[in-house]
């Protein structure tokens, strides 16, 4: 299944990350560009990622192969359906939303006589926006592709081999599955960064000044992620409520644990579990999903 022409419906971090690593890594390949913002659209085509930038969505689907939906994950049934009436019949319609069993179903209904193939790049940073995408994001990360049982395998494969071009890792997952993942690598981390950010700034006793100027103490560290764009995660937390809720309460369990352990004196325990977490990031290192550089390579 040849992709030709490839349709981008929403032109933020991760929709203009894919233009321009499709820029200069498959340059054969024809990008059209779509946001509902006028202000989005000015920007992208100022930042010349895209071959064209539709006004409309129908317009820019017109003709695609493969059509990304790169909104937020409360806006994927509305973007499915605006572009439903320009789609070729044997185009296919994927995503990147980072939660997936709400969002397939929500394009499966909007778009019952298509091939939907939903994914999730597990890459980002904490910026938005058009001018915040770049083309390397995907190199070296995961993309996790959740076909629905007895999809076309024909279409699988044009989207797995659509993400190994832009540099990415791929793996096939069930989408139910997807969410529980997610919900502990992503999710939770950042609800848990949500949390204590806006802890920290609401404490009566230490001010916001003393927090600010104290932060390389480990404070910083969470802002990075408690600063991720509001709109997305709201509609992150409100799709994948279910996972959400089931790990926050091993969570809660979890950190019940260590409260007593400290209560208690007990320091071996506080070593043990302390040992065990350094072990999961020099794993994660060893696997060359982050940097081995100290202090997340900040200079001194
Ligand atoms: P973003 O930078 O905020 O970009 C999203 C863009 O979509 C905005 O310009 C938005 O315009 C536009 N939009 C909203 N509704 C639309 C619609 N119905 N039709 C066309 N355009 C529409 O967000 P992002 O970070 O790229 O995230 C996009 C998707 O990627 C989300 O589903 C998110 O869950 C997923 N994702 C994000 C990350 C990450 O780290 N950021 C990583 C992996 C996956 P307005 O601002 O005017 O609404």
């Amino acid at each position: 299944m040849a992709i030709e022409r490839v349709a981008i419906v929403g032109l933020g971090l991760i929709g203009s990350s894919i233009a321009r690593a499709i820029g200069e890594r498959l340059p054969a390949v024809t990008v059209t560009g779509h946001d509902a913002s006028d202000a989005v659209r000015a920007a992208a085509h100022e930042l010349g990622f895209c071959d064209t930038i539709a006004d409309d969505p129908v317009a820019a689907v017109t003709d695609a192969d493969l059509v990304i939906l790169a909104v937020p994950v409360g806006r994927m049934a509305d973007a499915a359906a605006a572009i439903a009436p320009g789609l070729k019949a044997d185009a296919i319609i994927s995503d990147v939303g980072s939660s997936k069993a709400g969002v397939a179903n929500a394009l499966a209904a909007a778009l019952p006589d298509h091939v939907v193939i939903p994914a999730h790049p597990v890459a980002g940073t904490e910026n938005s926006g058009p001018a915040a995408g770049f083309s390397t994001l995907f190199e070296g990360r995961w993309c996790i592709v959740t076909p629905a049982a007895g999809a076309s395998e024909d279409a699988v494969t044009a989207v797995t081999s659509f993400w190994q071009a832009l540099g990415a890792r791929v793996e096939l997952m069930d989408a139910a599955h997807h969410d529980m993942v997610l919900a502990v690598t992503s999710h939770l981390p950042h609800l848990i960064a949500y949390t204590i950010v806006g802890t920290a700034s609401e404490l009566e006793e230490v001010t916001e000044s003393e927090v600010i100027k104290y932060s390389a103490g480990g404070f910083r560290d969470f802002t990075r992620i408690a600063a991720s764009d509001p709109v997305m995660w709201r509609d992150v937390f409100l799709a994948n409520r279910d996972a959400v809720l089931a790990t926050l309460q091993r969570f809660n369990e979890d950190l019940t644990v260590l409260q007593q352990a400290i209560r208690r004196g007990d320091g071996a325990k506080l070593e043990d579990w302390f040992t065990r977490t350094r072990a999961i990031r020099r794993s994660i290192i060893e696997q060359g999903q982050d940097d081995a550089a100290p202090d997340f390579g900040r200079k001194h």
